[in-house]
């Protein structure tokens, strides 16, 4: 399941929620300040998802192991 990061306009705090796909945070409040609106941030997770499509193993650099020499 993706995670997200969600950053809150009103007082820039970060609230990190796990989201089906689809979700884009609108009902979500601030953990800080209660403040709805949060706008979304792609996590370093969900991130390598995108360009690879598993979300596990192999990355943006073209590894197929965990990064761990290639970042
Ligand atoms: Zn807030």
């Amino acid at each position: 399941m993706p995670m997200y990061e969600f950053g809150c306009p009103n007082c820039g705090g970060v609230t990190t929620e796990l989201c089906k796909m689809g979700e884009i945070g609108e009902q979500l409040m601030c953990s800080k300040c209660g403040h709805t609106g949060l706008t979304k941030h792609i996590s370093g997770f969900a991130s390598l998802g995108i360009s690879g499509g598993a979300g596990s193993g192999g990355c943006s650099s073209g590894c197929s192991g965990n990064c761990t020499g290639c970042q």
